[in-house]
């Protein structure tokens, strides 16, 4: 069996840059990679997106800064194995390694591991309703931003994907709305151009928590905090659509906001907990009656 010099696993940015370096030192190399494509998360799931943080680029389009990746890597004839899952590393007789992959047996003398953040699996939308939409109109990347031309889209999350991936729809989209319950975490530069688009902002303390449809998606509700609009939090209580509520508030507003709240509580007769240990506590008693084993025991005998 033919053995390398090196063999890189993983052919995102980060391998195809350690390829053109083994280039460069005269070795022999070869990439394997499970997806179809080099190019890693780049190519996989945001091949159209804008890419701001390059050394180089004031701003370059993902799959063009693969194609340069992979160019710039092969000017060297590496060996190159796609849609090969690697699954195990044997170290031989001889000091070399076997790579073990789904379909093959690779020789070498040392590896790259360039494995990224592995097979990629997206964080579910917690929305109940959510999964029936999957691949109608519910995705979790955003390969081709012209399938969203003309369309009303709502983006969850706060981090760098969400707000770059606003920020391409915007000019394409009919409407967009970031919907996030908690501070940005995407780059302040741009959050501050965000802010400065027509994109609708629903944060902090908006979380999707159902989503509409027959056989696409068609709307979406989010919860409105009081006076941002309504329905807001206080409509849903009464309404009967929320029925036990955790609050641990902080800062003047959110205290100010949770009289309403606590008020709303006692007259629907909706348990309100403001501590973690509170809820924890709630959710454990919750537990513990779907399993039907709550029981009266006196005081004394925790002591
Ligand atoms: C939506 C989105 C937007 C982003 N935008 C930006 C941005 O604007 N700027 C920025 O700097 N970063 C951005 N990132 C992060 C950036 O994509 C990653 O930091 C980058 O892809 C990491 O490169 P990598 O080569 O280390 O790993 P990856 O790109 O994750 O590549 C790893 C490769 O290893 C392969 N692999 C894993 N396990 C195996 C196995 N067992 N066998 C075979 N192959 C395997 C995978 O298939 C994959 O191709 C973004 C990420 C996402 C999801």
């Amino acid at each position: 069996m033919e053995i390398f010099d090196v063999t890189v696993i993983g052919g995102g940015p980060s391998g195809l840059f350690a390829l053109f370096y083994a280039g460069m030192r005269g070795a022999k190399a070869k990439v394997i990679d499970v997806l179809p494509e080099l190019g890693g998360q780049l190519y996989a799931l945001y091949p159209e997106k804008y890419i701001y943080d390059m050394p180089g680029f004031p701003a370059i389009v993902a799959q063009d800064l693969v194609k340069g990746c992979v160019d710039q890597a092969f000017q060297w004839p590496h060996a190159k194995c796609l849609e090969e899952r690697v699954t195990d590393i044997a170290r031989d007789e001889d000091g070399a390694f076997t790579v073990v992959t789904d379909k093959d047996r690779h020789r070498t003398r040392a590896i790259v591991l360039t494995t990224g953040i592995g097979a990629f699996s997206p964080r579910k939308l917690a929305a109940p309703s959510a999964e029936r939409f999957e691949g109608s109109g519910l995705h979790y990347y955003a390969r081709a931003f012209d399938e969203f031309a003309g369309l009303r889209v709502t983006i969850v999350g706060g981090g760098d994907s969400a707000v770059d991936y606003a920020l391409a729809l915007e000019p394409r989209a009919a409407s967009v709305a970031v919907v996030h319950r908690s501070a940005f975490r995407a780059h302040a530069s741009t959050v501050d151009r965000l802010r400065a688009s027509r994109v609708q902002i629903h944060q902090p303390d908006f979380e999707v928590e159902e989503v509409h449809g027959d056989a696409r998606v068609s709307a979406v509700t989010i919860v409105n905090k009081v006076q941002e609009g309504r329905p807001d939090i206080v409509d849903d209580m009464r309404s009967g659509r929320i029925q036990l509520i955790f609050n641990t508030t902080e800062g003047a507003q959110a205290i100010a906001d949770s009289f309403s709240l606590r008020r709303t509580a006692l007259t629907h007769n909706i348990p309100y907990y403001t501590t973690v240990a509170g809820a924890r506590a709630a959710v454990q008693a919750i537990g513990a009656l779907r399993r039907g084993s709550l029981e009266v025991a006196p005081l004394q005998s925790y002591f």
